[in-house]
């Protein structure tokens, strides 16, 4: 199993963002490699396990999602601790997804580590069409907060790993 695998450092990440935005199909594609079109309630799900290795250091990322928490827009302190990296992630056809982040920071900078490491998401990137939030807001917001970004798409698997593997390093470069 995976989950049992040697490893040098353990990093905890979270996923954050309001409902919707595609965070369970986000860690679904990148730690199972899989993509579920039907809408999945996120309860039942704790957390993923992804093994991976940046340089020479074998990491095991532990992943949490909310399960369901971030329907109220506001998430327990417990969720929060010991966490090192987490994903804010929007859907880039839903402008009032991406209004919330500055919210989602303001829980962040309320309950977590103050050195955590955060990633700007802009996830559904597939939905050109639908596409409101464009991708120089989504970067002009992560410059405001010094913050990494990406465009992905958890269903056409765009830069998920890109964002994964940058959250990931981002954490261990501090470590
Ligand atoms: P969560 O509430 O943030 O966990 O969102 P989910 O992962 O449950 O996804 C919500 C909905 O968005 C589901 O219907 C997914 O099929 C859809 N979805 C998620 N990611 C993508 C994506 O990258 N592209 C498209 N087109 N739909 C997506
Ligand atoms: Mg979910």
């Amino acid at each position: 199993m995976s989950g049992s695998a040697p490893y040098d450092i353990q990093i905890k990440l979270l996923m954050i963002g309001d409902s919707g935005v595609g965070k369970t199909c986000l860690l679904l594609r990148y730690a199972n490699d899989s993509f579920s079109p039907t809408f999945i309630t996120t309860i039942g799900i704790d957390f993923k396990i992804k093994n991976i290795d940046i340089d020479t250091t074998k990491i095991k990322l532990q992943i949490w999602d909310t399960a369901g928490q971030e329907r109220f827009r506001t998430i327990t302190t417990s969720y929060f601790r010991g966490a090192q990296g987490i994903l804010l992630v929007y859907d880039v056809t839903d402008r009032r997804s991406f209004e919330s982040i500055r919210n989602w920071i303001s829980q962040i900078q309320q309950h977590a580590d103050v050195h955590v490491n955060k990633i700007l998401v802009g996830n559904k990137c597939d939905m050109l069409d639908e596409k409101v939030v464009s991708t120089e807001e989504g970067e002009k917001l992560a410059k405001e907060f010094g913050i990494q970004f990406w465009e992905c798409s958890a269903k056409n698997d765009i830069n998920v790993e890109e964002s994964f593997i940058g959250i990931a390093r981002g954490v261990k470069d501090r470590l």
